[in-house]
């Protein structure tokens, strides 16, 4: 599967001229949630990454995914791995588990984004599982953003990296983009248009 090109064909993977989270500019931009639009092209995603986590022997349990980013993108690789689906909440610096869901002493858990940036809210989700007694035996995303080390990928970790060294992340491939201080933007150079703000806010 070329995960670029599925991503370019659902107009999940923007080229133009991008203001970051950050406040770096980029000329590519990662629309993740474009991705998981049709449900059936999603399960070929997701099937996909359930292949890498079988062939390393990683045993699961349950994949738990935080909110809201991630949910549809759990949800569909616990129905790849024929395993239970839960989501953690934002909380005052954290996340938790709400809603009536469990998790059991030792239970075996992946936690699951649709893209790894930095990982700072898969991190969130593993503290909120661990601190039940559940056992984070792997991350997973679709995409990752090449600041963390995927099983199988080229790249070492940054330093931005917040995910541990010792838990494996499968991810489908890796989007590392340029990014430029505004200051330094060829783009903003060019002259010929102004950053704008894609995401989850607009
Ligand atoms: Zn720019």
């Amino acid at each position: 599967m070329n995960v670029e090109q599925v991503y370019k064909d659902a107009n999940a993977l923007l080229d133009g001229h991008f203001l970051l989270a950050s406040g770096n500019h980029s000329s590519r931009y990662l629309q993740s949630a474009k991705v998981m639009e049709y449900p059936k092209k999603a399960a070929l995603l997701t099937d996909a990454l359930a292949t890498m986590i079988h062939k390393a022997g990683i045993e699961v349990d349950t994949v738990c995914a935080p909110a809201l980013g991630g949910v549809l993108t759990g949800y569909e690789l616990a129905r790849s791995l024929d395993v239970r689906s839960i989501f953690v909440e934002k909380k005052e610096g954290g996340m938790e588990l709400r809603r009536g869901f469990t998790i059991a002493k030792g239970e075996k858990i992946i936690i699951c984004e649709d893209i790894i940036t930095t990982g700072g809210s898969a991190l969130k989700a593993a503290k909120a599982i661990e601190a039940l007694g559940g056992n984070v035996v792997a991350f997973a995303s679709l995409a990752n953003r090449g600041f963390c080390k995927r099983v199988g990928g080229n790249d070492t970790a940054k330093p931005e990296c917040s995910l541990p060294e010792n838990i494996p992340l499968f991810a489908l491939d890796d989007f590392t983009f340029e990014m430029y201080a505004p200051e330094d933007c060829p783009l903003c150079k060019e002259g010929k248009s102004e950053a704008i703000k894609p995401g989850s806010k607009s």
